[in-house]
């Protein structure tokens, strides 16, 4: 089965891996270091905590904004779980805004019509590697006092009006995970633009331990001394997971590329196709492209996913809108409110997307289509 996503390992991610299990650091490390001044370079050069998975950054990433009970939080529902999970799990109330008809991206006009006083964070995903419009959501923010979080699982590398992915919101989370545009097995970072906010996040993935003298509560003790302040988790990245995190960014531009030579394949040879409408991008970003989501039309969606699965094509469906899921369906969300949304997912069907995808597996996948939907 040709999977929707998968990891490119090159020799030299292997290379560096083994490096790191010759050497002292297994942890807490050289590496892990390395890693986050890597990102903190291509996210606008702000302050990067890597973690343990996409999710545990953004556990981190609320609870570094102080999110908890009492506080709301407006997301997409066209997104995976975490995006709201974790915000719920602090104990906030989550307020969905439709996404926009086309784009799939949160709108930043519903964002407006449910957004209050009470509103701590605006949460946006960068749906297929596609950056939502911050440049709105910003403003919205900021005349209610609340901050604007990037999920950026899709799209470690893109920018927007000139601008990279990790500058666009007041924090930023990236997964690692081997579908996702570059993989430490399994992976995240925080990116926060404020030093504040990045410091908690990096004591809220270690235990909440503070080490800096300046700030200790008890100085009364040795040399050996550290404290908490306030709870947090173990979500720390490895060096061995680091060091396989700064080998696959040095790829990241050929991985970009090759993302954007499939997308043209696909579009030139899909839009002549009846029954299915291709993805769209914006004039002002500059997108790797993470997700093909194709939408088909005339109710015929859930028939081409399984023709094409049984062809061997592994394509997937991103995603069914989170307030569907049960844990909040149990909380009172019902269906029919986010009709874009809704209607999107009917459609959606993601194609097989990722750089050690030949031009033959695309073609593939193009014929395997085209045969599906006669
Ligand atoms: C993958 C993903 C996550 C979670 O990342 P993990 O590393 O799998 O925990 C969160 N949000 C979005 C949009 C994702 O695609």
């Amino acid at each position: 089965m040709l999977p929707y996503g998968r990891q490119s390992i090159s020799e030299s991610d292997i290379a560096a891996v083994i490096e790191v299990l010759r050497g002292d650091w297994l942890t807490t490390g050289p590496a892990v270091a390395m890693f986050e001044a890597r990102i903190a370079e291509i996210a606008g050069g702000h302050r990067a905590v890597t973690t343990t998975s996409g999710t545990a950054a953004l556990h981190a990433a609320y609870a570094a904004l102080g999110v908890s009970t009492g506080d709301r939080v407006v997301s997409t529902p066209m997104t995976f779980v975490a995006t709201t999970s974790m915000a719920s799990i602090l104990g906030a109330t989550i307020d969905f805004a439709d996404v926009e008809e086309d784009t799939a991206l949160i709108d930043p006009n519903a964002v407006d019509a449910v957004l209050d006083e009470r509103t701590k964070v605006i949460a946006a995903v960068d749906y297929a590697g596609h950056p939502a419009d911050y440049d709105r959501l910003s403003a919205s923010a900021s005349r209610v006092g609340a901050r604007v979080l990037d999920d950026a699982a899709h799209s470690i590398g893109s920018f927007y009006k000139g601008r990279p992915v990790g500058d666009l919101a007041d924090i930023t989370t990236f997964s690692f995970f081997p579908t996702k545009n570059l993989t430490t097995g399994e992976g995240g970072a925080v990116v926060a633009k404020d030093p504040v906010l990045a410091r908690r996040a990096h004591e809220f993935h270690t235990i909440g331990l503070v080490r800096d003298p300046k700030r200790f509560r008890i100085s009364s003790e040795g040399a050996w001394h550290q404290e908490v302040h306030e709870f947090g988790v173990n979500y720390r990245l490895t060096d061995i997971a680091s060091a396989l995190g700064v080998a696959q960014l040095r790829r990241l531009d050929e991985f970009k590329r090759r993302r954007a030579e499939i997308t043209r394949r696909y579009d030139r040879a899909l839009g002549e196709l009846d029954g299915v409408r291709l993805p769209v991008q914006r004039g002002d970003v500059d997108i790797v492209r993470h997700l093909y989501p194709v939408r088909i039309l005339d109710g015929r969606r859930r028939e081409i996913f399984d023709k094409m699965r049984l062809q061997g094509i592994g394509v997937q469906v991103n995603y069914m809108p989170v307030y569907w899921h049960p844990v909040y369906a149990d909380a009172g969300y019902r269906r029919g409110m986010c009709p874009n949304a809704e209607a999107f997912y009917s459609e959606e069907l993601s194609l097989p997307i990722y750089p050690d995808l030949t031009d033959s597996q695309v073609d593939q996948v193009i014929d395997t289509l085209g045969r599906a939907l006669r």
